[in-house]
């Protein structure tokens, strides 16, 4: 039988630090400091004239790749219809289930990345997958161009929430299949002079381990999600004797989405940062010191907030589903890009003096939204009202499930309380409380501390689970 041989002297292996020119990298997407000289503070005159350089670039890149162009003809789009940043709501939209269409019309990876790993020239890539509820997770390659701005934006969030040159940064993300972990060991590594220590979740290095790193090794900062740090707190102090305000973190940096920061503040005595991004694009907007809304890197991005039934643009201040227009990808670039998640740009500036508009918080996913007898209900709503009760830790789960011969859909939120004793007022006073909010009866069964972690999977994985409907079962 013939083999191709192990090795052949005339291979090209493409190698990571040729792929770019990282000088003019840098002055094209400043890293910090700099950015905070230049970009955060430019005029919105010249941040206009920049974007609509990249935007056409973006738009241009788009009509080489096999997705945008079959997604656009449908729309009645032909190269050179959009001339600019005025035109861009002439393009339609797409979402999750378009590029999941792409990747069963095109297996395994789908026609929507412009790069993979037969085309050539060859480039170095790394691929890593969204979370994928069903099915396989939907594949990212990025391009070196990709990789590295995306690096540099993280350092941007970092560096802007108060981690400096020196600091160990615990990063309690995931190290699989997501970009979690990776995305921010490279961030923290290439461009803030900060140290990460790469425990992962509680699956790769125990809970415990993790509060002795970092008290043994004086670690200042840690990013991860606000469940598992809480979750972190509590074994501290309750299975090690070790109060986690004694620890000396100055920094705590997740996703917040609607959970509550006072109570991660209290327990560490730490400032909590918010920002937002997803695994497709880094990171997107992220509070400055003043936390009023997340500033958007607008030189790589244009975000805008929509109508989600209609499409439509809503004005400033009002909720929407946010598009995302990527200004700086190669490989896969995303050009209205609807994430499903929603949120608001922010009226008014802020008062670090940054030109960069605001992100309000991500109020919810479009797509976690559970329809319960005429309601519309989002789990981070059911989590804002339960963090507000500061008898309960703020965990806590939803049942959904048919009940009775007439198969009514009912709705249980099992809470974690602190204090056994309290459990039946806790029960009657949220359970009032999220009828208010919600608009719709529900029942809430109180739990001791811990019992929901089988059902969470807070102590092992930092992508909590919060819902289980079982409507989908049966
Ligand atoms: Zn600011």
């Amino acid at each position: 039988m013939q083999r191709e041989p192990l090795t052949d002297p005339d291979w090209d292996i493409p190698r990571y630090h040729k792929a770019l020119d990282f000088d003019q990298l840098e002055r094209d997407y400043p890293p910090p400091p700099d950015y905070f000289r230049t970009v955060f503070r430019m005029s919105r005159d010249e941040l206009r004239a920049l974007q609509e350089r990249r935007f056409l670039a973006t738009v241009a890149r788009g009509w080489q790749i096999p997705f945008f162009q079959r997604h656009w003809a449908k729309a009645g789009l032909k190269p050179g219809d959009i001339r600019g940043l005025d035109d861009l709501t002439h393009i339609p939209p797409y979402d999750v289930h378009d590029v999941r269409a792409s990747i069963e019309h095109k297996p395994p990876f789908g026609d929507f990345m412009g790069i993979g790993p037969d085309e050539l020239p060859r480039m170095p890539m790394v691929v890593q997958t969204s979370g994928g509820t069903t099915g396989l997770p939907r594949p990212m390659f990025y391009a070196p161009q990709d990789r590295e701005i995306m690096a540099i934006l993280g350092a941007r969030r970092w560096v802007m929430q108060g981690i400096k040159p020196g600091d160990l940064v615990l990063v309690n993300y995931s190290l699989g299949l997501g970009n979690g972990g990776h995305a921010h060991r490279e961030q923290l590594w290439q461009y803030t002079g900060a140290i990460p220590v790469m425990t992962g979740s509680g699956t790769s290095t125990p809970t415990r381990r993790q509060v002795e790193l970092i008290k043994a090794w004086g670690i200042k900062a840690i990013l991860g999600s606000a469940a598992y740090i809480r979750h972190t707190a509590a074994v501290a102090r309750d299975e090690l004797g070790i109060d986690p305000r004694s620890l000396g973190i100055k920094m705590i940096g997740v996703g917040l989405g609607m959970e509550d920061r006072t109570i991660l503040e209290e327990l560490w005595d730490a400032p909590v940062f918010d920002g937002y991004g997803t695994h497709e694009s880094g990171a997107m907007a992220a509070e400055c010191q003043h936390r009023d809304g997340m500033h958007i890197n607008e030189d790589c991005f244009i975000m805008e907030v929509a109508d989600p039934e209609t499409g439509s643009l809503v004005p400033d201040g009002v909720k929407g589903t946010t598009y995302i227009t990527t200004l700086y990808k190669h490989g896969a670039p995303q050009i209205r890009f609807n994430v499903n998640d929603i949120s608001a740009i922010q009226p008014g500036t802020c008062a670090c003096g940054s030109t960069m508009r605001r992100l309000e918080r991500i109020y919810g996913r479009n797509d976690n939204m559970i329809k319960l007898r005429g309601a519309n209900v989002f789990p981070e709503a059911v989590g804002a009202v339960v963090a507000e009760d500061r008898r309960t830790n703020g965990e806590f789960f939803i049942f959904v499930d048919y009940v009775g011969p007439e198969k009514n859909s009912e709705m249980d939120i099992w809470v974690e309380v602190r204090d056994h004793a309290t459990a039946e007022s806790v029960r009657v006073d949220l359970e009032r409380r999220l009828r208010e909010v919600l608009s719709v009866r529900v029942g809430v069964r109180p739990v001791a501390i811990g019992e929901l972690d089988v059902h969470t999977g807070t102590a092992r994985n930092s992508k909590i689970r919060r819902l289980l409907d079982r409507r989908k079962q049966g």
